[in-house]
């Protein structure tokens, strides 16, 4: 049997649609909001439920610091005083992290992309791998609760930009001035939902979780 002029029984053919269905079933999410408003928490529960590979950029980070790696030692002169970090090294360190999983069902991007920047070389970087964003979705946190989770939460881990006020406000202005513009870069691509960051844990994920279901 020949369709179009193809061998219906070619396993080439067969490979490719194969290969064409599994593109379009992989997830690929960037989870999106300012510092505190659960990025990292919301991530796991999303990683297990569509078995994604979680990359967090502060993670990446604080190991890179923890290991005082020369990445590290650049980074931290940065992230202690809430800047963000240059482009370059974040880009470079993100797809170094990309390409260590060649097998991945998706990705779940956290507090990555956070410039214009970052988001356009994202997307290059992602067609590549015939890859591309599905959905960016942002937890909503008013600026005040984010404030009194950070203080709680520096208490409880020792982060130095989580134990000063003034590191925690300059973070919000990095978000706002850098990395809000995001918003609309995603809006035009349809690609930008929302959810009520604020509530209990688990109903969090059922907004994620709705989302996700609904729009992909
Ligand atoms: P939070 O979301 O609570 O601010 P993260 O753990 O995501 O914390 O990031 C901690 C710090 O790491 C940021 O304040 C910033 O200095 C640096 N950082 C993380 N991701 C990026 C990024 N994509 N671009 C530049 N700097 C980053």
């Amino acid at each position: 049997k020949m369709l179009f002029g193809i061998k219906l029984f070619n396993y080439w053919f067969w490979g490719y649609i194969c290969f064409l269905i599994f593109l379009i079933t992989m997830i690929n999410l960037i989870l999106f909001g300012k510092p505190g408003s659960g990025k990292g928490t919301q991530a796991e529960f999303v990683k297990k439920k569509y078995d994604l590979i979680h990359i967090s950029t502060g993670d990446l980070f604080r190991n890179n610091m923890s290991n005082n790696t020369d990445l590290g030692l650049l980074a931290k002169s940065y992230i202690e005083k809430g800047d963000l970090v240059p482009d370059e090294v974040t880009i470079k360190m993100l797809e170094a992290e990309v390409n260590t999983h060649p097998n991945a069902n998706g990705f779940i991007f956290d507090g990555f992309p956070r410039t214009t920047v970052q988001a356009e070389i994202l997307d290059q970087f992602l067609s590549t791998l015939n890859l591309s964003i599905s959905l960016t979705i942002a937890l909503e946190v008013d600026e005040n609760l984010l404030i009194d989770r950070l203080i709680s939460r520096g208490k409880d881990s020792g982060r130095a930009d989580d134990q000063d006020r003034s590191k925690i406000q300059n973070r919000f202005n990095e978000y706002n001035n850098k990395t809000s513009p995001l918003i609309n870069f995603y809006k035009i691509q349809n690609k930008f939902f929302k959810v009520n960051g604020v509530g209990d844990i688990n109903d969090i994920s059922a907004r994620i979780f709705n989302t996700i279901d609904n729009n992909i």
